[in-house]
Parts: C-alpha cells; sequence; structure tokens
C-alpha cells in the first residue's frame, strides 16, 4: 500500500525473496497500479485504491499488507487492513504517537492479525552479531552507546517536513532509528530522557517540524545513551557501544548497506544481503510459521518507540527530564 519511494525499493528487493511475493497492490494512483500491475504480475482482479481495498477481505492470495504511504495514514490504513482479515506490516514510525499505536495493537489484536514494524536492520547480520556478542557479555557491562542520525533534507515541499503528514521532523524519519538502536544494542529499556531542540532554519522546518535534537536516555543498569537526531547534516549514521571488556561500532550504522562495522575483536565480517530481501522472507517466516525474531518487530516495538519519541518531545518543550515506563 502506497507506491512511492520506499515502496519501490522494497518491490525490487522482493524480487529476490524465497517465501515472499507481491500479490496484490493499494495505490491512488491508476496509472501506478497499471504500471506495477504489469512488472510484477498483480491481475486486475488484485489491485486496489484507498477507497476500495477494504475488499481484500475477500482475496485469498494476500496474506498481508505493507503500508508503506506517509506517517499521518499509518493509523487508520493498518487498522482498516486488520479489519479485513489481513495480517499488516506498517512503516516505521508506526504511528504519530503512542496513543495511536495503542489503538492500532488493539485492533490487530481483535481481528486476531499480527502487526509487524519494518524494522529491517532487526534482521542484519552484523547487528545481529553485535546484539549477539553483547547478550553472551563479550563487552561486559554496557555503559554507553551514542547514535548520531541524520541527513541534509531537500525539497522544502515534501510531506516530510509537512507537520500534518509527517507528524513532526527528523525525529519521526531518522531518530527513530537512534532510539530504536539505542534499545537494541544497550539491551534494555530506557528509563529516562532528557532533550534539547535546536532549529537554525525556521523557514523550512516549521512550527513542530522538528530540525535537529540532542537527547539522552538512562537505563536500569545505570547505562547512559547520547544520541543526535537531524535533517540538517550528512554523514551522521553511526552507532558507538561501550562496555567494560569491549565496544562495538557500526558506521555505516542503519543505511541501506553494507553496514559496516568493528568491534574491540576486529571488523565485522558478515556478508551483506540487501535489507529488504531479508526482512521480508523473515516477516513471512513471521507470518506464515511464527517464527520469533531475536530482535522483535511487533507492534508492542512500534509502541515502545513511539512513547520515546512523545516523552522526547515532552522532554523538548518543558526542558524537564521525562521519566519513561515501556515495560
Ligand atoms: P514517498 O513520498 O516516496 O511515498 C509515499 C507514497 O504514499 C506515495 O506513493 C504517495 O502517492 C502515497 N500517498 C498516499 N496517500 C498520500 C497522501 N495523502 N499524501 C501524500 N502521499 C500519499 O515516501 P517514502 O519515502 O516511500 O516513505 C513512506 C513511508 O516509508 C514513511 O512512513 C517512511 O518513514 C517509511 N520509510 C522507511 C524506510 C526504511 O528504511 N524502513 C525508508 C524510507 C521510508
Amino acid at each position: 500500500m502506497g507506491l512511492g519511494g520506499y515502496a519501490s525499493r522494497v518491490a525490487e528487493s522482493m524480487q529476490s525473496c524465497k517465501r515472499a511475493k507481491i500479490t496484490g497492490l493499494i495505490s491512488g494512483t491508476p496509472a501506478k497500479l497499471d504500471e506495477w500491475g504489469a512488472k510484477y504480475g498483480v491481475p486486475e482482479g488484485s489491485r486496489y485504491n484507498y477507497e476500495n481495498f477494504d475488499k481484500i477481505k475477500d482475496n485469498p492470495d494476500i496474506d498481508a499488507v505493507y503500508v508503506i504511504t506517509p506517517n499521518a495514514l499509518h493509523h487508520d490504513q493498518v487498522i482498516r487492513v486488520a479489519k479485513a482479515g489481513k495480517h499488516a506490516i506498517c512503516e516505521k514510525p508506526m504511528a504519530l504517537n503512542a496513543a495511536e499505536g495503542e489503538e492500532m495493537i488493539a485492533a490487530c489484536a481483535a481481528a486476531g492479525v499480527k502487526l509487524l514494524v519494518g524494522y529491517r536492520l532487526h534482521f542484519e547480520a552484523k547487528t545481529l552479531e553485535v546484539v549477539r556478542m553483547r547478550s553472551e557479555g563479550e563487552f561486559g557491562k554496557i555503559k554507553f552507546f551514542q547514535g548520531q542520525c541524520g541527513f541534509r533534507i531537500g525539497d522544502p515541499n515534501q510531506w516530510r517536513l509537512d507537520k500534518a503528514l509527517a507528524g513532526g521532523g527528523a525525529m519521526m524519519d531518522i531518530g527513530i532509528y537512534a532510539i530504536n538502536g539505542a534499545r537494541y544494542m544497550v539491551g534494555e529499556e530506557p528509563i529516562w530522557v532528557t532533550a534539547q531542540e535546536t532549529k537554525t532554519d525556521t523557514v523550512k522546518f516549521k512550527e513542530g517540524v522538528d530540525e535537529t535534537i540532542l537527547f539522552q536516555l538512562g537505563f536500569p543498569s545505570g547505562a547512559v545513551a547520547s544520541c543526535l537526531s537531524t535533517y540538517n547534516m550528512n554523514y551522521l549514521d553511526r552507532f558507538f557501544l561501550n562496555g567494560e571488556k569491549g565496544f562495538a561500532e557500526l558506521q555505516p550504522s542503519t543505511g541501506y548497506g553494507p553496514i559496516e562495522g568493528r568491534t574491540n575483536k576486529g571488523k565485522l565480517t558478515q556478508p551483506h544481503v540487501t535489507h529488504q530481501t531479508q526482512q521480508m522472507d523473515e516477516m513471512a517466516g513471521i507470518i506464515l510459521d511464527g517464527n520469533e525474531p531475536v530482535v522483535p518487530v511487533d507492534g508492542l516495538e512500534g509502541l515502545k518507540d513511539l512513547k520515546v519519541i512523545d516523552a522526547i518531545y515532552r522532554a523538548c518543550a518543558t526542558g524537564e527530564r521525562q521519566e519513561l515506563k515501556l515495560v
């Protein structure tokens, strides 16, 4: 659902999938439905628009819908997919705020369908190797995480800079990777957050659209994280994890790949697989076989990041530390 930039990347990557396949299309643009339908062999009867897609209920060829639309649309669209009895895969951020996220989780539970979030890095080999090393104690007690996520955004008229469609600015789009990364790299849920916002361009980044936010997270063990989210600096895609016995560094850490990294034991050498190919095959396994991923990708995982985002915006507005209760 939503045949835009990222959906094109997912669709191309899915041509190498072993388990997942495009069996339906949802778009508001008839020409895209024709073009994609012909390209990916989706028959006319399995092409829908935003008015009639509830009819997927009667289409046995469709197991799940991948919602790849602007952030503000995820909530209603996922709930409609669930009501049609289909599993939902939703792009990040799962919704605009935690309240919406909770409604989506409840709707999917009521309909008996799964809700997954497009966290492709949760299946990425070098990322998973760092998670394995940390969880097996190879870095010792974890003390610190640093996440730097950003890029200089172009076209000022795009939906990503429109508060109504994006729900915010860089934090909703790229800063969320630092939040999510802090959680899976440290291996704990944060219990407090502090945050500071700076804005150098009030024309491009209007009220409610964050340009740059620095934020800090505290974890139950005493570990701390220091993160940067920005739409106004390039070459920021780095995770650093520090423990009493070692460290891990990923740079790039969240780009489409290859992810590169090293630890105190040397360079990470796990082979690169196109993230979206791996993700969609693994998600098919979760949906069709009930597989459990090492790092979760379910609605609760998406909700935790939304709770942190809500708290970051509150911390920026008030200047005060916000307590977090994610579990
Ligand atoms: P995009 O602008 O390229 O595509 C959005 C699509 O939604 C377009 O085809 C557009 O026509 C359609 N659309 C439907 N209703 C719309 C409306 N009311 N207003 C505007 N567009 C509407 O955006 P994108 O880069 O594909 O991002 C889509 C989603 O995917 C976002 O939630 C984004 O955060 C997420 N995303 C995730 C990753 C990742 O690596 N996981 C990467 C890029 C984007």
